[in-house]
């Protein structure tokens, strides 16, 4: 059983490092390809934001230049990377990120749900994927581990799994959700070959996220398997 499930988690890193290798190289090229518009002012055309509009959707949305691109459902910030970039990339993130605010705009108990599902991954990503990865390093394999350990770990993979179901099932639609915005957009304002472009990255970027989540899904409830085998052993 340990070795079909060895076999299962080494077949998914594998395959996410393609998608990941792949997903790099859409990237390269995205930001080889430009067009004549910046992000920032396709981002404010595709959300329909003129500048009579601006001042009242402003209390709802804020922009700011950031590192990465993202959207925070709770503060309801859209982060783009630089306002002025050109870069096929550059619109193709940024108007991902527009698609993810329209997306919880769309009701109000959808917004609830993502932001509610934004605060329980954000403490799976930040307190138990960690905290299963060093124990991990730090397990001694000659000892039983101690009743505390256990319990606290059980407690850990009750909420890590809590969390992955969440992010399954809201995440997941959710990052298809604006992609399907962003490419509703892409194909009415630009040529085909960018659509096409378009189509093909939003894909791998989604799979990317997909096998992202399915790697930690597994291999979390396998480290958590193997410390309760142990304890089990005594
Ligand atoms: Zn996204």
């Amino acid at each position: 059983m340990t070795k079909i499930i060895l076999i299962g988690i080494i077949t998914i890193l594998g395959l996410a490092i393609i998608i990941e290798i792949i997903a790099r190289i859409y990237i390269y090229q995205g930001k080889k390809m430009n067009v004549s518009a910046t992000c920032y002012d396709a981002l404010m055309q595709m959300l329909s934001l003129k500048r009579s509009e601006l001042e009242a959707e402003k209390e709802k949305v804020q922009f700011i230049e950031a590192k990465k691109y993202y959207y925070h459902p709770l503060q309801k910030i859209i982060a783009l990377n630089d306002y002025a970039s050109t870069t096929i990339y550059a619109h193709l993130a940024s108007l991902h990120e527009g698609g993810h605010y329209r997306s919880a705009s769309e009701n109000k108990q959808k917004e609830k749900m993502i932001q509610f599902s934004t605060i329980i991954i954000a403490f799976n990503r930040l307190i138990v994927i960690p905290y299963f990865i060093i124990i991990t390093y730090m397990i001694d394999f000659e000892n039983v581990p101690s009743t505390l350990f256990i319990n606290v770990s059980t407690a850990f993979i009750i909420f890590f799994i809590f969390a992955t179901i969440l992010r399954f099932i809201f995440g997941l639609p959710e990052e298809y959700r604006a992609s399907q915005i962003a490419l509703e957009y892409i194909g009415e304002n630009y040529d085909q070959k960018v659509l096409k472009f378009s189509k093909s990255s939003y894909r791998t970027f989604f799979l990317q996220y997909f096998f992202h989540a399915l790697l930690f899904g597994v291999s979390i409830p396998f480290i958590y398997c193997i410390i309760f085998l142990i304890g089990s052993l005594s």
